[in-house]
């Protein structure tokens, strides 16, 4: 399967384009979206059908209504809303991509998605939660040893200090335990703000956004912001949402951006919420074309987790070395 490094970030030190992230208390208070967020709606004309799912009279009307003036506040807010809601309904399934069995699994796998794909760390953890099951067993572990295990997720010497470095946090200053709270977690080596709303979102279950790579560049095409500064998007789409939205809609969000509205070549042809988008357009088209874009069950492929949800329509992910 090929690669998208389009997904995370070393340590997010380096950069903050990584996989999920979710958070709970807004710390530290960041700016409010503006009129900046206003849109035009429909200006290109999107098709009468998507191949994922058939568009509705009602959302035809409210796109030529739109076409021509500058999107209000309200009608954004609406429009944002009509998207989770269409994204609800095709990602019903929708999750973290990273296989975990407790916080600091989801910790250590998170900090291991920099820069590679979920799938890829997915297929690498296993072995070392085997052999380090515990922060106690990691913080006391040979580096090198260490390096070889999670040679595959790349960037591995860096990657070894910051989980070592975790794990010896944790074992000496939260008693072995992942603390739940963004005030703790953003104070571990190599865990910034996006791995913290992760881990609070998805192991703690407190309310979080999830400022990605896709997650800034799908809120940049449908001109829900045009901040570039993940804290924020985070922000301005924290503004569109109530908080109990947060985390789900981050996954939706996510998955749309690897399935369907990919950087490069979204693929417009086959997307379930083209009336609703802006950008429409600025990827393929043609039904056909654009339906063999799709990626992972949306393209008949094999998903990223080895141990997916049951509720998971797709094939799992094959273990490392498997054909
Ligand atoms: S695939 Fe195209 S129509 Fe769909 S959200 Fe992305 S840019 Fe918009």
């Amino acid at each position: 399967m090929a690669k998208d490094h389009s997904d995370s970030a070393v340590g997010e030190q380096a950069s903050d384009e990584s996989e999920n992230a979710t958070k709970g208390t807004r710390v530290p208070p960041v700016s409010k979206p503006s009129d900046k967020n206003q849109a035009t709606v429909g200006a290109a004309k999107p098709p009468a059908k998507t191949a994922a799912k058939k568009t509705t009279p009602a959302k035809k009307a409210t796109s030529a209504k739109t076409a021509a003036k500058p999107e209000s506040r309200t009608a954004l807010v609406r429009r944002a809303r009509r998207i989770n809601r269409e994204l609800a309904e095709v990602y019903s399934y929708a999750h973290p991509e990273l296989d975990f069995e407790n916080p600091f699994e989801l910790l250590v796998a998170t900090v291991l998605s920099a820069q590679t794909t979920d799938l890829r760390v997915n297929q690498t953890t296993p072995r070392l939660f085997a052999a380090y099951p515990t922060p106690e067993d990691l913080a006391a572990a040979n580096p090198e040893e260490v390096e070889e295990l999670i040679r595959p997720t790349g960037f591995f010497r860096a990657k070894t200090k910051s989980i070592m470095g975790l794990a010896t946090a944790l074992r000496d200053n939260h008693g072995g335990v992942v603390p739940g709270r963004i005030e703790d977690l953003v104070k571990l080596p190599g865990v910034g703000r996006k791995t913290a709303f992760v881990v609070l979102g998805n192991a703690f279950g407190v309310p979080g956004i999830t400022v990605d790579t896709h997650f800034g560049r799908l809120v940049r095409r449908w001109k829900w912001t045009e901040e570039t500064d993940p804290e924020k998007v985070e922000a301005a789409v924290a503004d569109l949402f109530p908080k109990s939205e947060w985390t789900m809609l981050s996954h939706r969000v996510i998955f749309h951006g690897r399935r369907i509205c990919h950087s490069r070549k979204p693929a417009c042809g086959a997307c379930p919420i083209a009336e609703l988008c802006p950008s429409y357009g600025e990827g393929e088209t043609d039904p056909e074309k654009a339906k063999k874009l799709l990626k992972y069950e949306m393209g008949g492929m094999p998903g990223q987790r080895l141990k997916p949800p049951p509720d998971y329509p797709g094939k799992a992910a094959p273990p490392l070395g498997a054909a």
